[in-house]
């Protein structure tokens, strides 16, 4: 496992650094023909993690709670774990929303909204719509949910399978053993999928960096490193801090143990393809209870996303900026509220946060032309805030673990 970090991380710095390396000194018809077995590396690695995932999550939920009914603290889990979404996701918006207004990287800023060339009217929604969508979507067919890969609720239905099978007959007791060997079986297959991790943490990254157009700095520079800072202040300073207020596990120990999950993370743009990475860290590196790790840690993928909320708050103020209303406080207050729900209703798949952008524009009242100015920066935005909405799932699951 030591060797397989420290393999992530060079692999992350080589990506890089090569990416970089023939986007600016390399003529693109020498290195095109090797793009695309480049892309096909990184597509199998998110591939291999993307199947192992709802067998993962369905397994590991049902053997967690099915095991958790029966701990004494069921119910402090559930409350810590809830407490600590919701106040983390808190203090990422109000973080955003005190730097955007300090900074206002929108003022003065001359785009032309309507120019842009994007078809975004299939992307608008309204809060009632969207809430509706999201209550309902929390029950479905089980058997629909996992073919299609569809989390909430496969995640509901965990639960259901895992507080049926609390009793002390035969059947049940014999059903949770088939259950927890099917997820030894799929931690094994998880650690053959890390061995693959190198190349394709290498694919994606040079991909990304070879493929990024850096013109986007020139008009929105403020913005971007704006989001960036306050994504480094909450995921270097505040989560870290209030780990260690609670666990007593310093930065330096957060990083080289986590890094193949925020790595990952990084380099996936996905929270739930890094799943399977970030359970596997959590149990084998900082020796999370299963209890905890299988319940905290896949719903942390899909609801707990402090990089979305901050970066959903963030971006509804620099649009407010740019077609220059002033939103009041009432205004920033419902942001405040509207961007956590955005970002609880995000899949953790690239890109989700965009999708949940256009309720919050709509909610404000501003444009949701604008959404064709936030497009084409999603990607590279959207590694940052995809790597810390994995650092607070995983923080959160060492908190429970020590408090619990
Ligand atoms: N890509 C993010 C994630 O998977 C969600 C988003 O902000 O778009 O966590």
């Amino acid at each position: 496992m030591k060797n397989a970090n420290r393999n992530i991380l060079i692999a992350a710095i080589l990506g890089i650094t090569l990416g970089f390396l023939i986007k600016n000194f390399s003529d693109a018809s020498f290195y095109q023909p090797f793009m695309g077995l480049i892309d096909l590396l990184g597509q199998l690695f998110i591939k291999a993690l993307k199947m192992i995932l709802v067998p993962l999550v369905f397994f590991s939920i049902v053997v967690g709670i099915s095991n958790l009914g029966s701990a004494k603290n069921a119910d402090r889990i559930w409350k810590l774990t809830l407490s600590y979404y919701f106040l983390t996701m808190a203090i990422a918006v109000i973080l955003a929303l005190f730097m955007m207004n300090l900074i206002k990287p929108g003022v003065g800023l001359n785009i032309q909204l309507w120019e842009m060339q994007h078809d975004i009217a299939s992307q608008t929604m309204s809060f009632y719509d969207f809430f509706n969508q999201f209550i309902l979507g929390l029950f479905s067919n089980p058997f629909e949910s996992l073919a299609t890969g569809n989390i909430l609720p496969i995640i509901i239905f965990s639960i259901f399978i895992g507080v049926a099978f609390n009793g002390s007959n035969k059947k049940m007791i014999a059903g949770r053993q088939l259950f927890e060997s099917f997820y030894e079986v799929i931690l094994k297959i998880v650690q053959w999928i890390m061995v693959l991790a190198p190349i394709g943490i290498f694919a994606l990254l040079l991909k990304l960096v070879e493929s990024q157009s850096f013109e986007l700095f020139n008009k929105l520079g403020i913005f971007i490193g704006t989001v960036i800072a306050i994504i480094l202040i909450h995921g270097i300073i505040i989560l870290p801090l209030i780990n260690y207020v609670f666990t007593r596990i310093n930065l330096k120990e957060l990083w080289v143990k986590g890094r193949p999950a925020f790595i990952t993370a990084f380099a996936t743009s996905s929270s739930s393809a890094t799943l399977p990475i970030t359970m596997s860290v959590a149990q084998q590196d900082f020796k999370v209870r299963k209890t905890v790790s299988n319940f905290v840690l896949p719903l942390g993928a899909t609801i707990n996303m402090d990089g979305t909320a901050l970066y959903e708050a963030a971006a509804a103020l620099f649009i407010a900026n740019l077609v220059g209303i002033d939103l009041a406080l009432t205004q920033q207050i419902i942001l405040f509220f509207i961007a956590m729900v955005a970002s609880i209703g995000a899949p953790g798949i690239p890109s989700a946060g965009m999708v949940t952008m256009a309720m919050v524009l709509q909610v404000l009242g501003l444009p949701l032309e604008a959404l064709a100015i936030l497009l084409p920066m999603d990607r590279l935005l959207d590694t940052f805030r995809t790597t810390i909405n994995v650092e607070g799932d995983l923080i959160g699951s060492l908190i429970v673990n020590k408090l619990a």
